[in-house]
């Protein structure tokens, strides 16, 4: 309840909570269906892999600066593959904590994770995990099932999953999986996505609507046989019926999402291009989306506070920036607040 308050004070003061940053357009992975790395992510101009990132102390300072000049709660930090940067991210992450602000590291797990990082406050280690053995291989080589269960000794992890195509041809997968991930020790709780495709992919990735039914029912039942399984019945819901667009996603309107030149913007959303928002399966999305189609003592819903709440900080960030209170920006990175 006080992380709501907060977020609804940054909201109504015409900030967003959350930032979500690509801290490096690296990655030794080619996982098929990578967003990251798609053609239209950043808009269609520029790729990921073209845009200048940094390192070492500029790219330290630069996080630093953009997050001081956001004010976020909550900060993502994606890629690429943010192991790549650990040494910069060895000071980064103490950094944001001293600051207060809770941190969701995104990885493929592709090398170890530096054991510091498990006393660090507030962050929160995600491990992108797609899968069972055969089908997390061929799509995340080399970060492999094997290299994974060693790279996470002594962190108490998130596994998070986005459920493709590929892993639902036989009855029992997802079960199988949650049976595998949950009884690790390291494993504090797991999260699934379903995949989300740009408007009119075609690919072996994306599911049909059947497949989503299918997928949301098994999650259904899922999360009562176990517990790790992060599923509330109203973010299932909201996978049955998604935000018909950016404007209506809770997500999107709450979270500025910065390429690795920490200057581009990835629009709508940290997916980029012209997701298909009708199909979206992002459980971040969902998980928001159903706190706003919560009722208020039964009859007022939370998004409405939320759309009347964000018109009052848009007018506050527009006050803002007429009276010039822009101090703190870093060299090279927009001036818009969110
Ligand atoms: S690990 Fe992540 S960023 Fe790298 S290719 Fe795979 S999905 Fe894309
Ligand atoms: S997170 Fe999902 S619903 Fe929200 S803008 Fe992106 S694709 Fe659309």
């Amino acid at each position: 309840m006080q992380g709501i308050i907060a977020a609804w004070g940054r909201i109504l003061g015409g900030y967003r909570p959350s930032l979500s940053i690509e801290i490096t357009r690296e990655c030794p992975l080619r996982c098929p269906g990578c967003y990251a790395y798609g053609e239209e992510h950043l808009g269609g101009e520029i790729t990921l892999r073209q845009v200048r990132d940094f390192k070492g102390q500029e790219l330290i300072d630069n996080v630093l600066a953009l997050v001081d000049q956001h004010k976020p709660l909550h900060v993502s930090i994606v890629g690429g593959e943010p192991l790549v940067r650990y040494r910069e991210l060895n000071t980064i992450l103490p950094e944001l904590a001293r600051r207060g602000i809770w941190v969701q590291l995104v990885t493929s797990a592709v090398r170890e994770i530096p054991k510091e990082w498990a006393s660090i406050p507030k962050l929160h280690i995600t491990v992108s995990i797609d899968g069972l053995q055969p089908e997390h291989d061929a799509r995340r080589t080399p970060a492999t099932y094997d290299r994974i269960q060693k790279h996470i000794v002594g962190h108490k992890i998130v596994v998070h999953c986005t459920v493709t195509r590929q892993q639902i041809n036989r009855p029992g997968y997802l079960d199988e999986f949650l049976a595998f991930w949950s009884a690790k020790d390291e494993v504090r709780k797991v999260w699934m996505s379903l995949y989300t495709p740009q408007i009119g992919e075609v690919s072996d990735e994306r599911l049909t609507p059947d497949d989503r039914t299918r997928v949301i029912a098994d999650l259904m039942a899922l999360r009562l046989k176990y517990p790790k399984l992060e599923a509330p019945e109203g973010m299932l819901k909201v996978y049955a019926e998604p935000p018909q667009n950016p404007d209506d996603c809770v997500f999107a309107r709450t979270t500025t999402s910065v390429s690795a030149d920490l200057t581009t913007r990835i629009e709508p959303c940290q997916f980029g291009g012209t997701p298909d928002c009708e199909n979206c399966g992002c459980v971040a999305s969902a998980g928001l989306g159903a706190v706003a189609r919560h009722k208020l003592w039964g009859f007022v819903p939370v998004g409405s506070i939320f759309t009347g709440s964000v018109a009052i900080g848009e007018r506050a960030r527009k006050r803002r920036e007429r009276n010039g209170v822009t101090a703190g920006v870093p060299v090279g990175v927009t001036a818009e607040p969110g």
